[in-house]
Order: C-alpha cells, then structure tokens, then sequence
C-alpha cells in the first residue's frame, strides 16, 4: 500500500495453557477478524503464559510498535494466577480500587451456584468476587457474561502514548459475547479507533498451481494495474487457491482491473469471485429452487465426505445418506458394486469409483451419487496405483455423470482430506452444470 491510513491493533492472548498447546487459541483468529470487519487492522498476535511479567512485556512491544489499540484475553478468573486486569491497570499508570457496586453484581451471579453447590466455601468466594471486582481505576466495565468483567482501560496522562486496552476473559464463550453486546451498545467505540474500513475480497481457484497465480500478478502488472495499490496474499489451502485482496475503498477501479485479469486467465478454475466456499456453493446447488438429493459411497475417505456434506445446518435437505464401503464385501453387498467389476479392475479403479457412485444413488434414491476410492497409504501403493492415487465419480440420475482421477500429494491424512475437496468440486462442477 502505498500509504497507510489503516488503524493497527494488537492482541495479546495469556494463558499458559494457550503457550504450551494444551489448549488451541480461538480467541486471536476471532478478534483478528472482529478487528478487521471494523476497519482495524489486526497487526500482531502475540501469546503468553500467566505470567505478569510476559505480559507487561507483550503490552509494551505493542505500545512500542505505536498500534492504534490492544485487546487482551484471558487471566480474568477469581483465582490469584489471573493478573491481567492487575498488570494493564499498572502499565496503563492506574491504581487498583474495588468496585463495591460491581462487586455487589457479581455477588448476584454467584449466588444461585453457591446455592446449588452448599459445601463450597463462602470465604473462598467472596475472596475471589472481591478480586474480580477490583479493577483499575477510571476504566470502563464491561458487564460479565460468566463472572469476569472484561475493561476498557485507557492510559492515564502520563503515559499517554500508550494505546487504549480492552481487557476480555479468555473463555471464547465469554469472550465473543461480551464483544458483540460492547460493539452494540457503543462502549467499544470509546476505545476502538475508527480506521479507514478496508474493503477486503476474496477469489478463489481449485485446480491449479500457485505459481500460475504468481504470473498472473505479474501479467497484471504489465498490463498497467496499478498493484501498488492492492495488498494481494496468495494462501495454497488444502489444494485450493485462495487471493484476498486488501485496498482503500478509493481504490476499487484497480481492483476490478485486477478481478478482470484473474478471471480472464483463469476461467475454468476460478469458482468463487465473491468469496464464498465450495461447501456454500454446494448448498445453494443442492437446495436451490430444484433441489437436488445427493448420496454418497465412499472407501479411502472414510465417510469424510458425507461428514463435510452434512457439517452444515439444513442438510437433511439434501442429504439422503452414505455407506463407508471399506472392505470389497460390503462395496458389493451395501453399494451395489458388481463382483467382477472389482474382480476384473481392482478396488482403486474407474469402474470401481463409477460402480459406487451409480450403486448409492440408486440403493438410497438420490439424484446424484459420489463414489470414491483410492490408496490414502502410507502402504499399499504400486506402480501402477501409487499411494495418493484416488478416483473420483459423480453420477447424476439424468444419465450424465463425471469421472476422474487424482494423484495427491501428502500423507495419509491429506490425501483424505483432499480427496473429499477434489470430490465436493466435482459434485459442484455436475450440479452446476
Ligand atoms: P476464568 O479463569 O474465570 O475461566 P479467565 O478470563 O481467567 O476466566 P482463563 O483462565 O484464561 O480465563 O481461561 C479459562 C478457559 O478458557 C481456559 O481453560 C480455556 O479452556 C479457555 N480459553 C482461554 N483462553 C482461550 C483462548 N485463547 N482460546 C481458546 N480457549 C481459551
Ligand atoms: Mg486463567
């Protein structure tokens, strides 16, 4: 980008079980799109363990790093090893005081869960309402969802080049709702700087390299797009290409220009200009006004496939069913495979994937049938059907069906999953027509 008018944020995750791996971070990649849809722009994630002095330090390399604001989660719990309100109130120059009123609240929401649990010690308690309601003096309270109060805590004058602070309980449950309800009633507004909104869009492209789309960018800047103007990343995503694109509203024409040039040198494997995933796709495909069942047999996938078609809410809309036909006695006996069919062509075949695709959606009446089969390894490969080797088959009740083959890189495990994308393709590719 050639200048920046984008405000910078900063999220500082803590918790020791985050650091070490116990628990995975859902809360940084949440936030980092919360910031962005607001027009902030997410410039660094950095996690720690509870420790006051990691996360004193986190805090500075922010300030230092002069973003615009810091959201902070975790350490908001009753208990003694949560400090985060403790060391934000000291970096941002304010004393600790106890909130009587908050402390009053917060005594409300434990009640009915001292009540239910009736050995529970009551000093325990009230030691950790007060700890909980002691928060930095002159900052914002944001109401708690479970106990914990998240804070916006801006710097008092002397250190004022310090960035605001909001403060949010790690429990992603806790967390996003607290967010949303202080983005709604405006108290986040206070603290969030309004940045220039960027516009951010996404291409994406299934079936080709990413080094076709790295000649792409330069093809475009040959013919004259000013891609000084866009911030471009390219990400290979589980065989898919994804292009997103970042750029000041003011910049839309050069984006066109670029979409243009994409869309014209990739017709045949640019499937979403706006955006959306295969598996959307596949749902509007499926559910649409002549909607569509499909069925599924699938062997080295493992019922994979039917778990992706079936992720998301609605499907029994259009998802009849599937069998995991692993063994050849049950593609035979459960997908209608003929014997000599495997007999003559072996498992991983064609035939086979086109045998499985044809039997499900006859056995379970479906409109469209997918069939798949292949060498997932790491054993079991040959020369002339190498680990990675998968075949897939679309069958479609109007008499037109597809049928191919991949050779897939990885281990056991991305052949798998990759096999179901190259699969949900095609069953687009067949719905779409
Ligand atoms: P409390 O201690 O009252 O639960 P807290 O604000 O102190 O609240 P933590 O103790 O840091 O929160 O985290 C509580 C639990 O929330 C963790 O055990 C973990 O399961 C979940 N959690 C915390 N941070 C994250 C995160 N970044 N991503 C996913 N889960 C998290
Ligand atoms: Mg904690």
């Amino acid at each position: 980008m050639t200048h920046r008018v984008l405000r910078r944020a900063g999220i500082v995750i803590t918790g020791t079980e985050v650091l070490t791996g116990a628990v995975q971070d859902r809360n940084g990649p949440w936030l980092s799109e919360q910031l962005a849809a607001l027009g902030v722009e997410p410039a660094h994630i950095l996690v720690v363990g509870d420790r006051p002095r990691d996360i004193a330090a986190a805090l500075r390399f922010m300030a230092q790093e002069r973003v615009d604001l810091i959201v902070t989660s975790g350490g908001l719990g009753p208990t003694a090893d949560d400090l985060t309100a403790q060391v934000v109130g000291e970096f941002q120059g304010r004393e600790m005081t106890l909130d009587e009123p908050l402390r009053g609240r917060i005594a409300e929401i434990l009640k009915p869960l001292a009540e239910r649990h009736p050995h529970l010690d009551r000093d325990a308690i009230e030691e950790g309402n007060r700890k909980q309601a002691t928060i930095p003096a002159g900052s914002t309270v944001l109401e708690p969802v479970g106990t914990a109060p998240g804070l916006l805590v801006a710097p008092v004058d002397a250190v004022s080049e310090h960035p605001p602070i909001v403060v949010l309980p790690g429990p992603p449950r806790e967390l996003q709702p607290m967010w949303e309800r202080a983005l709604r009633d405006g108290s986040l507004h206070a603290a969030v700087p309004r940045g220039q909104v960027a516009r951010v869009r996404t291409l994406r492209l299934f079936g080709i390299p990413e080094s076709e789309i790295a000649l792409t960018l330069r093809e475009a800047h040959r013919a004259g797009v000013e891609m000084s103007q866009l911030e471009v990343t390219t990400c290979l995503r589980g065989g898919e290409i994804e292009v997103v694109t970042r750029f000041e509203p003011a910049a839309q024409p050069v984006y066109e220009a670029f979409e243009g040039i994409v869309a014209g040198r990739h017709a045949d494997t640019l499937y979403s200009r706006d955006g959306s995933t295969v598996d959307e796709q596949l749902a509007v495909l499926l559910n649409g006004s002549t909607r569509r069942t499909v069925a599924v047999a699938e062997s080295c996938t493992g019922g994979l496939l039917l778990g992706r078609l079936t992720s998301r809410p609605g499907a029994s809309a259009y998802v009849v069913g599937g069998v995991v036909a692993y063994s050849n006695e049950v593609k035979i006996a459960e997908a209608g495979v003929p014997r000599e069919t495997i007999e003559r062509h072996g498992a991983v075949s064609e035939q086979v994937a086109r045998a499985l695709a044809d039997g499900v959606r006859e056995r379970m009446d479906a409109d469209v049938g997918v069939g798949v089969t292949g060498i997932a390894g790491p054993g079991g490969g040959s020369e002339e059907k190498p680990v990675g080797l998968v075949w897939v088959s679309v069958s479609d009740s109007g008499g037109s069906s597809l049928t191919r083959s991949v050779r897939l890189p990885g281990n056991r495990a991305d052949v798998r999953d990759r096999a179901v994308t190259v699969a949900m393709h095609m069953l687009r590719r067949t719905l779409s027509g």
